[in-house]
């Protein structure tokens, strides 16, 4: 199975600035930015036929979507499920990545794959 490559991700300084964020704000972002990775690189050694993979692959889907609500009161934010941007990063979700518009703007729903290990529903 071909899995999603994982990307690092950087703080934009230019946007943090712009929205008045503390250091201490901008040092947490990025603390969250480090630590999906690692959830990720995790991720990626996981095997969604073992039982217990899965457990832990399904747990995945709560902590990351927690994280992305703590980056949204981070950044002042609303909290909002159709402005989140890593659901669908894990490597071995097989959702598709849209574009960087958010679901809310285009008025579309999230496109869950039947079979992803992460979302689907078997
Ligand atoms: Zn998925």
């Amino acid at each position: 199975m071909s899995q999603k490559p994982i990307k690092s991700y950087k703080l934009n300084e230019g946007l943090a600035d712009k929205a008045g964020l503390s250091p201490a704000q901008k040092e947490e972002i990025t603390k969250i930015y480090d630590t999906l990775r690692q959830i990720f690189e995790v991720g990626a050694t996981l095997d969604p036929e073992k039982e217990d993979d899965l457990t832990m692959i399904r747990k995945t889907v709560e902590v990351v979507e927690a994280l992305e609500f703590k980056m949204q009161s981070l950044w002042g934010l609303p909290p909002n499920t159709t402005y989140h941007t890593w659901w669908n990063k894990h490597p071995l979700c097989t959702c598709p990545v849209e574009d960087s518009l958010s679901l809310e703007e285009k008025g579309e729903s999230r496109r869950i794959m039947w079979d992803c290990p992460l979302h689907g529903a078997a």
